[in-house]
C-alpha cells in the first residue's frame, strides 16, 4: 500500500555531500550503461531524477545494511521507497519495476556500491574536519 508520509532521513547529507553521492552513482552508471544517464532516460519515469528524489532513503538503507547479498537492499527499497512512490499502484504493483525500467531496481548493485563508497569518503572527510 502506498503511503503519503514523507520519508524522514536518519542520516542527513549536506548539499555538497549529496552531490558527491550522486556524482559517484552517475559516473558508475555512465560507465555501465551510457543510456541510463542520457537526458531522456534521466527524466523518464523511474529514471535517475526519481532516484535523486529518493536519495535520502537509499543512503539510510546503505548505511544500515551489512554488505553482502543484494536482497536485503531490495526488500528495504520496496518498504521505504516503493511504498511512497506514485508509480506504485494497488497491491504494491509497479509497472516500471515489472518492466525493468526503474533505475533503482535495474541497477541496484551499482547504486548501492557507489553510494557505499561515496559515504566512506564522506565519513573520512568528516572525521578530518
Ligand atoms: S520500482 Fe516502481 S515503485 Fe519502486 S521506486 Fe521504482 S518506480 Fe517507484
Amino acid at each position: 500500500m502506498t503511503t503519503t508520509h514523507p520519508y524522514v532521513p536518519e542520516f542527513k547529507l549536506t548539499d555538497a555531500e549529496r552531490e558527491k553521492v550522486l556524482l559517484e552513482i552517475y559516473t558508475r552508471l555512465g560507465q555501465l550503461s551510457p543510456d541510463a544517464v542520457s537526458a531522456g532516460q534521466m527524466e523518464a519515469r523511474g529514471g535517475l531524477k526519481d532516484l535523486e528524489r529518493n536519495l535520502d532513503a537509499v543512503v539510510d538503507i546503505v548505511r544500515r545494511t551489512v554488505p553482502g547479498h543484494i536482497e536485503p537492499y531490495l526488500a528495504q527499497f520496496l518498504e521505504d521507497i516503493c511504498n511512497r512512490c506514485p508509480n506504485q499502484g494497488p497491491s504494491a504493483h509497479c509497472p516500471l519495476r515489472f518492466s525493468g525500467t526503474c533505475s533503482l531496481f535495474r541497477y541496484p548493485e551499482t547504486i548501492v556500491g557507489a553510494t557505499r563508497d561515496a559515504l566512506g569518503e564522506i565519513d573520512a572527510a568528516r572525521r578530518l574536519s
